[in-house]
């Protein structure tokens, strides 16, 4: 039997929804770095609950918010009318002349309606025990959580400059009409989402399976590991990504070179975050299993796990 998952809000979808964040390629390969990092227990966990992978559930978030009608997704019926209000969870609109980012909470709009507090109050859902917190409420805070944690770590849902958090600012990228929030969206590939939609994640989670290097994650400013996201994001776009953007509107080859290691590097943290976010909401995190579930991880990658997931988090 289908199930209905059905969220408190509901509010008009059918107001102008700006992008989608990290295309499905992208969420797709968040959702594979994480799965590979989870131990079999809280693998087991994702699975009773989903009757799938992270994979599986990473873009229903999105594709809720582009339809009318209820539609099939993973398994779930989800109704878009449910989702209505959850549209501002998918980005932090810092103005980017913003020079303190320690209080997210009042860059936050009405400090709680933000992709930090949205991962914040998914995971309260997925880690509160008692019995009034439905299934059906579980699996899709977990489903939001998979899908925002990605969000979160694309630097343009973290910004904004009047221009939609860069929707605004057109481009060309290798010949092709794109805007500087869409060519992110789009892992800086010429290939948009639709296409994308259609690869399999496998090659580019391969390609990102190299250690990260632990420097890529410091200074460890928040405690909160989506604060922590936000604040990253907001500092790339303004001091690398829009400075380029500056420089020059028509993008090449050389533009993918410098961008894609960073995009590939936010494609990892945010795996890595999820899964261990995933592993503190089961109470199953386990250095040992997760080092002998994952034999080919190294020192340096295990470090970088430990710096992007701050100890205090730890269960
Ligand atoms: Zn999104």
């Amino acid at each position: 039997m289908k199930k209905r998952l059905l969220a408190a809000s509901a509010a008009c979808l059918l107001s102008a929804v700006p992008s989608r964040a990290w295309g499905p390629l992208g969420h797709k390969a968040v959702a594979d770095v994480a799965e590979s990092w989870l131990s079999e227990s809280t693998r087991e966990r994702v699975r009773e609950l989903l009757g799938g992978s992270l994979s599986d559930v990473s873009n229903c978030a999105d594709n809720v918010m582009f339809a009318r009608d209820p539609f099939p997704c993973a398994g779930f019926t989800l109704d878009p009318a449910a989702f209505a209000g959850t549209k501002p969870w998918h980005y932090i609109g810092i103005p980017i002349g913003t020079t303190d980012l320690s209080d997210m909470k009042a860059l936050c709009k009405n400090g709680k309606d933000c992709v930090v507090a949205a991962i914040k109050a998914q995971t309260a859902v997925l880690k509160d025990p008692s019995p009034h917190v439905t299934k059906l409420q579980r699996q899709s805070a977990l489903m939001l959580l998979v899908h925002l944690m990605g969000d979160v770590h694309q630097p343009f849902h973290a910004i904004d400059d009047g221009d939609w958090g860069g929707n605004a600012k057109k481009l060309t990228f290798k010949g092709a009409a794109k805007n500087l929030h869409m060519l992110w969206d789009d892992l800086v590939m010429v290939e948009d989402w639709k296409e994308q939609a259609t690869w399999d994640a496998k090659p580019l989670v391969e390609a990102l399976e190299r250690p990260l290097d632990p420097s890529s994650a410091a200074p460890r400013s928040y405690r909160d590991v989506g604060e922590q996201a936000a604040a990253e994001s907001f500092v790339i776009a303004k001091d690398i990504v829009y400075p380029a953007y500056a420089r020059s509107q028509a993008l090449d080859q050389a533009y993918q070179e410098q961008m894609q290691p960073i995009v590939g590097r936010r494609l990892t943290q945010a795996g890595l975050r999820l899964a261990f976010a995933l592993e503190s909401i089961f109470l199953r995190y386990d250095q040992a299993r997760l080092s002998s579930a994952a034999p080919v991880r190294n020192a340096a990658a295990e470090r970088a796990l430990g710096m992007i997931c701050p100890a205090a988090l730890r269960p």
